[in-house]
């Protein structure tokens, strides 16, 4: 992926930095919408993973809607130019302050994830005199066999409303003026490498899609989130997934009447293989069992590996060695769980030496923290 050109100019700038290939990301977009459009079905891009503007601004160009998780990101969406009645907003704690704004800009959709919520949406829409259009974000029960942390469709996740309570959400829906219930949402988890999930997925919503058309809700959107995942072992080998079978799956296996929509809210799949950390090597710190390559970034920048046990690929892409030895590949950080990667086969390593950590364009730069104080990480970009 790094030519010695683009090396060349990465070795002028200070360490560290996220460094996006602009070129990929478009090429994603465009294959997002050329499988996505043969079956007319919407796409959101889920803000949470990257609101880096010039990446944003370029998701916005490609027509996308915008998938938020709290009212800055809302915002965020709106002063870079997503149109409101593009925006849908999830999340089980949205406060006052953040659905009042989303209701003065009238945005496409609240995904409501509890009956309180339900109540809520209601009376400051009311004080608003408006109607809220939303949809249900239901928990499915459906294991994404992925990192528990970031599964969210099973019944002990905090996220959305189960089934035992659809028959009292109805008679709540029925009685709250200022709601309009326009759909169904779904989102099961994230870093989802195998489709059956999603086929177990279709399952589940076909049900319930008919429960509520048998009590009388005629339902236009369906909304089945996003989570499916990216290949972090041969990021250059796989830079963009399969989306023609991840789309097909739902074309498969959905039943949708004439009148419905469906809809995704793709993150990791869209912006994860376009970034890459860039480090250079502080110190070699050679022991008996172990050696380290202590780097200049840290968790504060990449707090992926820390909190998820995560795997990204690390490259040394400034050595030219053919010998190759085993680092131990960590953070200037005052903790243990600062650590790239252990044990990782790399070229001979020095001092200096610009190390990139690949697949981070998703829950990277937007979770980097100023922990021990530290800068705030820089991105550049390539064309
Ligand atoms: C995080 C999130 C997404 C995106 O997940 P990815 O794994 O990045 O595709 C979609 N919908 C909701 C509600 C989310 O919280």
């Amino acid at each position: 992926m790094f030519t010695e050109t683009a090396i060349k100019t990465l070795s002028h700038y200070k360490t560290p930095f996220y460094y996006y290939d602009l070129a990929l990301l478009k090429k994603t977009l465009e294959t997002v919408n050329t499988e996505s459009s043969k079956y007319n079905y919407h796409v959101h891009y889920a803000f949470k993973a990257n609101t880096n503007a010039r990446l944003i601004d370029i998701i916005k160009q490609y027509g996308l809607g915008a998938d938020c998780v709290s009212g800055n990101e809302v915002k965020c969406a709106i002063e870079n130019g997503f149109e409101a009645s593009h925006i849908v907003f999830a999340g089980v704690g949205k406060n006052d302050d953040e659905i009042n704004y989303a209701l003065e800009k009238n945005i496409f959709c609240f995904n409501c994830e509890s009956m309180q919520e339900l109540d809520v949406i209601n009376e400051l829409a009311a004080k608003k005199n408006k109607v809220a259009s939303i949809a249900l974000r239901i928990n499915p029960n459906v294991d994404a066999h992925t990192h528990k942390y970031i599964t969210t469709g099973l019944e002990e996740n905090k996220f959305g409303i189960n089934p035992y309570e659809f028959e009292t959400v109805i008679e709540k829906i029925k009685i709250l003026p200022n709601l309009k219930l326009i759909g169904l949402h779904f989102h099961i988890g994230s870093q989802i490498t195998d489709l059956s999930p999603y086929k177990k997925l279709c399952t589940r919503v076909n049900e319930i899609n008919h429960f509520f058309l048998n009590k009388g809700f005629d339902l236009p959107v369906i909304n089945v989130g996003g989570g499916i995942g990216i290949n972090y072992h041969q990021p250059d080998k796989e830079a963009i997934i399969d989306f023609a079978a991840y789309f097909k799956v739902f074309h498969d296996f959905i039943e949708l009447r004439k009148n419905q929509q469906l809809h995704f809210e793709l993150g990791r799949a869209i912006i994860a293989q376009c970034g890459s950390l860039i480090s250079r090597v502080l110190y070699i710190k050679n022991g008996i069992n172990t050696n380290f390559a202590i780097l200049d970034a840290g968790m504060t920048e990449l707090i992926r590996p820390a909190l998820y046990q995560a795997y990204h690929k690390i490259e040394n892409i400034s050595s030219d060695s053919s010998t190759t030895i085993k680092y131990d590949v960590v953070g200037p950080i005052c903790e243990s769980s600062d650590c790239f990667g252990k044990a990782v086969e790399l070229p001979e390593t020095k001092r200096g030496d610009l190390i990139a950590i690949r697949s981070a364009g998703a829950y990277g730069e937007v979770m980097s923290s100023r922990y021990n104080l530290r800068d705030e990480v820089r991105s550049y970009f390539s064309e």
